[in-house]
């Protein structure tokens, strides 16, 4: 499972390390950063992420030295570090010139993009997916953006209420559409594995401006158009 060697000292060989990226996007290289190159020790914060990971450990009886922990500490920091990078994004520069001048004005859903999130409660995953729609007024935005501009809000602390509602925000600035809905079906590992411990109960979180909040009819197309909300799938 693990490699035989664990190197001691610098960077680790990058071909041994497992890889902690949610890797479900290989388009979106420019998203992180490869700087597996670089030595680590010129990153105050990354070694003092590995050594209050080290003290945590310690703290559960770990023993910190046995072969499958040695670098945990920094594979630990390292993945923090990517899941929290969507602060650092900046979603001028993503969109970019992927807006068009486009006289249509019907709907638009990009459905089923996968999310992964942090809850800042508990820093447990919370994973599921997300559906974004909206009505254009004048102008369109390149598709694969949407699921972009998701990713960077989803990777930062987040709680799935304020998730859902900055997706449609920055949706809502960048596009100045007639509406937009967003609609997050996500299950929370926190809820999972701890706490109430159901493993089946997933939270539905919506946010509609404009023409979706404005008019039944709207919403209900969408609804139809994704046919149903609560397949559940994981
Ligand atoms: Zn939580």
């Amino acid at each position: 499972m693990t490699s035989p060697k664990h190197p001691t000292d610098s960077h680790s060989n990058p071909d041994h390390k497992p890889d902690h990226k949610p890797d479900h996007k290989p388009d979106h290289k420019p998203d992180h950063k490869p700087d597996h190159k670089n030595d680590h020790k010129n990153d105050p914060k990354l070694e003092q992420m590995k050594k209050n990971t080290r003290s945590t450990l310690e703290l559960l009886g770990e023993d910190v030295e046995r072969e499958g922990l040695k670098d945990t500490p920094k594979r630990h920091a390292k993945a923090m570090q990517f899941l929290t990078s969507g602060y650092d994004k900046d979603i001028d520069a993503i969109v970019g010139k992927a807006l068009f001048k486009e006289k249509s004005n019907e709907m638009v859903i990009v459905r089923d993009i996968e999310i992964f999130s942090l809850c800042e409660h508990h820093l447990l995953p919370f994973y599921g997916k997300c559906h974004v729609a909206y009505i254009p007024d004048g102008k369109v935005i390149g598709l694969s953006k949407i699921p972009r501009i998701v990713d960077v809000y989803a990777r930062r602390l987040q709680v799935q209420e304020r998730l859902t509602t900055q997706i449609s925000a920055k949706l809502m600035e960048v596009l100045q559409p007639l509406g937009v809905a967003v609609i997050i079906e996500a299950f929370h590992l926190c809820m999972m594995m701890r706490g109430v411990e159901k493993q089946n109960s997933y939270t539905i979180t919506s946010s509609m401006q404009g023409s979706f909040r404005d008019n039944a009819i709207t919403r209900q197309e969408l609804l139809a158009l994704l046919g149903g909300l609560g397949q559940g799938r994981r």
